[in-house]
């Protein structure tokens, strides 16, 4: 017989698991996941020792599980978090670095309009994060 469960289906299991966490969104991209487009990526990739436990499965996007390939976490994660990409690097880490940083200005921003909706007397002194421009970096005079 078997054992139960076997390490596909513990796979399963905690993929299921880091989308619930990850709240439907991939590790490193942030783009939203469903369970047919989630892929289960190893932080600590299995041929280097990484084991198939919680902890150590994140969902991500077929892209980025790709790209990352048996990188650490924490070196990918250094790639696509830097504030500009080193020249040179592949065009499928960019599309990654630009997909993370979009994500994250617009998270920014919709937490900014959140604060303001929940606390609408309260003067604030970051209106220019709600300004559309400052998405994507590029600070314009108002007119
Ligand atoms: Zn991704």
């Amino acid at each position: 017989m078997p054992d139960f469960p076997s390490r596909q289906q513990r796979l399963h299991i905690l993929l299921r698991d880091a989308l619930i966490q990850q709240q439907r969104r991939c590790a490193y991209c942030k783009v939203p996941l469903s369970r047919s487009t989630a892929t289960a990526d190893h932080k600590h990739p299995r041929c280097r020792d990484g084991r198939t436990s919680r902890g150590n499965i994140v969902a991500a996007c077929l892209s980025c599980n790709r790209a990352k390939g048996d990188m650490h976490e924490g070196a990918f994660y250094r790639m696509i978090n830097r504030a500009r990409p080193i020249p040179g690097t592949p065009a499928n880490i960019l599309l990654i670095w630009a997909a993370r940083r979009i994500w994250r200005r617009t998270h920014q921003a919709c937490a900014a309009i959140e604060r303001r909706v929940r606390a609408p007397d309260v003067p604030t002194t970051h209106t220019s994060s709600l300004r559309p421009d400052s998405l994507y970096g590029q600070e314009t005079s108002p007119t």
